[in-house]
Order: C-alpha cells, then sequence, then structure tokens
C-alpha cells in the first residue's frame, strides 16, 4: 500500500542516476499518475521506458556548457501545465535537491500558486561509490564527505581547495569532467599529493557504465576521453575487486 497521497500540482521526483533498478517505488507510482512529464536530458532511457504511454511527455533538456533551454522558459512550461490542473511531475536526473535548479522551478510554482510535493532519488555519488566497491564516509579516513559542482553559472566554480586538500579528504564531484585540470592545479596548488586517488565514474548504473581509476595527476588526461556524464570521486580508489572487473572490461574491450 502506498503512503503516498493522491498527486495535485506537480511533483519533483527524482530518476536516479539511469537504470530503473535505481527507480523509488514512490516515483515509478508517480508515473503512472501522471497525466505530464516534463523531464531532463539526464533521465536514463529505461526510466523514461516507464512514463505511461496515456501520459504527454515534454523534454526540457539542457546542455551543459552547450545549447540550452534557458531556465525561465522551463519555469513557464512547469506553471504553464500544471495550470491546466493536469497532474504533472517534475522528473529530473539523479536526485532533484543536488544541483537540480530545484528552488528556481518551487519559486516560480509558489509565485504561481501551485502545490508541490518532492519525491528523492538517488544522486551519482552514492551509485558511483557502491560501483567501485566504495563507502563514502569511514571512521579514521573522513568524517564527512563533500559534495561539489565543478562548475557552475560563472565558469569554473570556486570551493574550499585548501580544506579537501587535506590527507584522507572525500568529495563527489558533479560537473567536473570540463573543470578537471583546473581542479588539479588547485589541490595541488594547496598541497595535496599527486597520487591522490581520483575515480571517474561515468554513466553510473547504466548498461555502458564506465569505471576509470586514476590519481589527481592523471585526472584530467583520463577525464577527456570521457563522453558521458560522469561523476569525480576524489580521495577513492576502486577496491581491488571492482577493479580487476574493470581491467577486464578493458581488456575485452
Ligand atoms: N541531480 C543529479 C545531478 C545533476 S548535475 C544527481 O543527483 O545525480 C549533472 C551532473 O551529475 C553530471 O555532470 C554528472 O557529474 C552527474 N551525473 C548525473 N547522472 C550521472 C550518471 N548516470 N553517472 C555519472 N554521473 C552522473
Amino acid at each position: 500500500m502506498s503512503s503516498q497521497p493522491a498527486l495535485s500540482g506537480v511533483t519533483f521526483a527524482g530518476a536516479g542516476p539511469g537504470s530503473a533498478d535505481m527507480l523509488t517505488l514512490g516515483v515509478f507510482r508517480a508515473l503512472q499518475q501522471a497525466d505530464v512529464v516534463i523531464h531532463d536530458r539526464l533521465v536514463g532511457a529505461e526510466v523514461l521506458d516507464m512514463i505511461p504511454a496515456s501520459a504527454t511527455r515534454v523534454d526540457a533538456g539542457k546542455e551543459g556548457f552547450g545549447p540550452s533551454t534557458p531556465q525561465s522558459a522551463i519555469n513557464a512550461l512547469i506553471v504553464g501545465h500544471a495550470g491546466t490542473g493536469a497532474r504533472v511531475v517534475r522528473l529530473k536526473g539523479g536526485d532533484p535537491g543536488i544541483f537540480g535548479r530545484l528552488d528556481e522551478e518551487i519559486e516560480a510554482l509558489e509565485a504561481a500558486g501551485i502545490p508541490f510535493t518532492i519525491l528523492p532519488g538517488l544522486t551519482s555519488a552514492t551509485v558511483a561509490a557502491a560501483a567501485i566497491g566504495q563507502s563514502l564516509t569511514k571512521r579514521g579516513r573522513n568524517r564527512g564527505v563533500r559534495i561539489v559542482t565543478g562548475h557552475d553559472i560563472d565558469g569554473f566554480a570556486d570551493q574550499d581547495w585548501k580544506g579537501l586538500a587535506r590527507a584522507g579528504e572525500v568529495a563527489a564531484i558533479y560537473m567536473g569532467k570540463k573543470a578537471s585540470r583546473f581542479l588539479q592545479g588547485r589541490l595541488m596548488m594547496h598541497g595535496a599529493s599527486p597520487d591522490t586517488p581520483v575515480t571517474l565514474v561515468e554513466n553510473a548504473s547504466r548498461p555502458d557504465q564506465r569505471i576509470v581509476r586514476a590519481t589527481l595527476c592523471t585526472l584530467a588526461d583520463h577525464a577527456a576521453g570521457l563522453t558521458g556524464p560522469a561523476i569525480l570521486l576524489y580521495g577513492i580508489a576502486p577496491r581491488a575487486a571492482v577493479q580487476a572487473l574493470t581491467d577486464l572490461n578493458e581488456a575485452t574491450a
């Protein structure tokens, strides 16, 4: 039985990083009840396949650093559909509350007097950590984990690089591919060891998932070879069993 109230207004829902296995039952149910689903570019094909044929599907995709749909146009799209009384699901990759521009869309709904609900999703960081057989926090290693972005609307993001450069720190870096040379420079300038492990997980949870073991020193070269969405796990390396699997994939590729 569902503990979820019937949908009204707009439901912001997290699609997870791609695989249908990563979708929560709550989000699955919301999709089944939707009249309109407005989704991001990052929502995986398997999840898009779960949208019922009866629902109107709208692609509000945006490209980082490329041609993009302005946020104001997306806000207007959501408000427009919800204003007709339709049950709208706004489906976002990962968790809507992590680098998902959620607040901007909520503020547009608030201004229009439209109610909303948020259904969380699995964010790429936790899924990527699981894929490399690691934990994001570990007793005796790191007391906290940072979730940071490599670039934001102002360009490459400024962060507490000094804090992050200390031994044992762990960070999940979103949107870090293009910023990887910048990250490398900033962290090394603050004394981080060039041997600090950095693992790139591309297309986490998808059939084309790729795990690349790198260090701060080799990060930028490895990042240049990736084409899909990728998360950088700074400070942790794949466990041996996972690495053996990765080597095997590379040998047979
Ligand atoms: N809300 C999303 C993040 C959106 S920002 C979440 O919670 O995961 C976009 C960034 O998320 C990408 O640049 C990439 O760093 C990361 N990302 C999203 N999907 C991913 C995936 N399947 N595999 C690896 N990284 C992913």
